[in-house]
């Protein structure tokens, strides 16, 4: 069996070349394909479309024996084993919708002494649930043919992630039954938090953790003050800048969706709505027909997404502001999947949060807390809109853990973002005076009780809101001393301290979601807080409409 380095042999080029028709590998690919060939656990966290399948695909045709894969999205199996039998690689899942006869002929290739099959895709519930899977990954860990262990969309293993899934808690047993067996985790979308959890519940040894970036260089992110319905706006640009071009406009509601498809028609712009109120023969033929450039415009709501994979997705427009800001990430994220410049574009405007806020509270379903995360993630994504200073990158990033250079985004002048494109329009102001006061307010709060930053902000701006007066937090000497700073920038002042690890920032589980709290770093250092206001002002810009 080989256990040496693959790192300067050209068989990784070969088989990417000639198994999988690629020319070359993206960024990170090749470097987890060694760890996984040493044997080593890794946590590979990459953006979605970054190619994270490759990674255990190719050490598994390459080694001998059977790589496990255990993803939770039927859906989504089904199409990676379709794809993978027809590249000739044998691979099989074991679904609730295979045979009897199917299945059985499955455990039959698996029992033999070179098992026919180098991929076997299951869900959490199977792997943990089902006798007949258990003996049989017992059998092939017997005879030495149980090659590892690939544990896809991982977070959803964690309380911390947004996905918790109970089954993925039960996994912690791979390692303690098969205790030899490699494991290769694979996520889009983790925290620290999450990433600990991880490796103890799976028990990870000398973990080779692989992150990549989430920024998108290839996206160029632009926000529009929206002024009514925009539908002829986002048509002229469709038909002056995109003509024969494949795009999506995201919508609200269905209604918004039949009506701006049938307005596009009538522009003529060949456009075809897609929502989860039409039948799935209809949608599917219309997202088979879209992704064979039959025609180029999708108007969806957010059902349309999951699992779509069309490289040269040119333009992704809001049409109304998403639920959060990683949404957003996410949906303008499916444009560029080929690596070729992609337009995103946000039509906003206020009364699009109101509406979406409506939308919310009907949902009878949920819990008082949900429909209040809801919200929270809704006023940062309100926020990101009506920011006008700060890098869009810088601002999407942050959400999800990274800490961006927007100098990156400056260089890249085929993609800069709009705010960054304006950056000569402002200029710094000293407010280390500012930023003292609310350390000072978070050192004297957070004391005795946990406060999140919006309470940071009202205590400074001097709000009447019952959490601040109930608290007592009106008699600190600080309350107010902010009032002339619009709330943004003071939320800017607070971020950029938690940046510089001046302030932190920590997460509690109460109920379904988890809450940040604020604090301050033990170790403290004299810092000049710097931020940027408009030229030629003397305030700090008014984004707040
Ligand atoms: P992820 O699971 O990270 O979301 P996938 O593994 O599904 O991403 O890959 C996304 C797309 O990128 C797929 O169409 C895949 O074929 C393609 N891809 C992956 N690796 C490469 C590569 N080295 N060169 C070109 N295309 C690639």
């Amino acid at each position: 069996e080989f256990k040496g380095e693959y790192e300067h042999s050209d068989i990784l080029m070969e088989m990417l070349h000639q198994k999988f028709g690629l020319s070359s590998f993206r960024p990170q690919q090749r470097e987890v394909i060694n760890a996984s060939l040493t044997q080593h656990d890794c946590f590979v966290l990459m953006p979605t479309g970054g190619g994270k399948s490759l990674c255990y695909q190719l050490p598994a045709v390459l080694m001998p024996g059977v790589t496990i894969v255990i993803s939770p999205l039927r859906a989504l199996i089904s199409d990676q084993v379709d794809k993978l039998n027809a590249l000739d690689i044998s691979s099989a899942h074991l679904c609730a919708d295979v045979s009897k006869q199917d299945s059985n002929q499955i455990y039959l290739k698996l029992s033999m002494k070179e098992p026919g099959i180098k991929l076997l895709y299951l869900t959490p519930e199977k792997i943990t649930a089902s006798r007949i899977i258990i003996e049989t990954l017992n059998g092939l860990y017997k005879r030495g043919k149980l090659a590892r262990f690939v544990i896809d969309e991982v977070h959803c293993l964690s309380q911390w992630g947004h996905d918790f899934r109970p089954d993925y808690k039960q996994l912690g047993m791979l390692r303690t039954n098969y205790p030899e067996v490699p494991i290769i985790c694979l996520t889009a979308t983790a925290t620290k938090q999450v990433e600990n959890d991880v490796i103890n519940i799976l028990h990870l040894r000398n973990v080779k953790r692989f992150i990549r970036s989430f920024n998108r260089p290839n996206i160029k992110y632009q926000v529009i003050n929206k002024k009514g319905k925009a539908t002829d706006d986002i048509a002229n640009l469709i038909k002056s800048k995109f003509a024969k071009k494949s795009g999506i406009v995201y919508c609200l509601s269905r209604g918004d969706c039949d009506k701006l498809a049938d307005d596009f028609i009538q522009l003529n712009i060949k456009a075809k709505p897609y929502h989860a109120g039409m039948n799935d023969k209809v949608r599917e033929v219309i997202q088979r027909e879209w992704m064979q450039d039959r025609f180029h415009v999708i108007v969806a709501t957010i059902a349309f997404g999951m699992g779509i994979d069309k490289p040269d997705v040119r333009f992704v427009i809001h049409n109304s502001i998403p639920k959060s800001v990683e949404a957003f990430y996410q949906e303008s994220g499916r444009g560029g999947r080929d690596g070729e410049i992609s337009y995103s574009y946000l039509f906003y405007s206020y009364g699009d949060v109101t509406r979406l806020r409506k939308l919310m509270q009907m949902d009878r379903k949920q819990s008082k807390k949900t429909l209040e995360a809801h919200y929270e993630n809704l006023k940062q994504m309100v926020s990101f809109a009506e920011n006008l200073v700060d890098c869009r990158r810088y601002l999407q990033l942050i959400h999800l853990g990274e800490h961006f250079d927007r100098r990156i985004c400056i260089a890249n002048k085929a993609t800069t973002c709009d705010n960054c494109e304006n950056i000569d329009k402002y200029s710094t102001k000293d407010v280390t005076k500012e930023a003292k006061e609310l350390c000072t307010i978070v050192k004297d709060l957070s004391g005795n009780e946990n406060i999140t930053m919006l309470h940071v902000v009202d205590v400074y701006k001097g709000a009447k809101v019952k959490k601040v007066l109930d608290r007592r937090h009106d008699k600190h000497s600080y309350y107010g001393a902010g009032a002339s700073l619009n709330r943004n920038d003071v939320q800017r002042i607070l971020k950029e301290l938690l940046l510089k690890h001046i302030l932190n920032d920590f997460c509690t589980y109460t109920g379904e979601f988890p809450v940040v709290y604020i604090t301050t770093e033990p170790n403290t250092r004299k810092t000049e807080v710097v931020a940027t206001a408009p030229r030629n002002s003397t305030g700090w810009i008014d984004n707040s409409g």
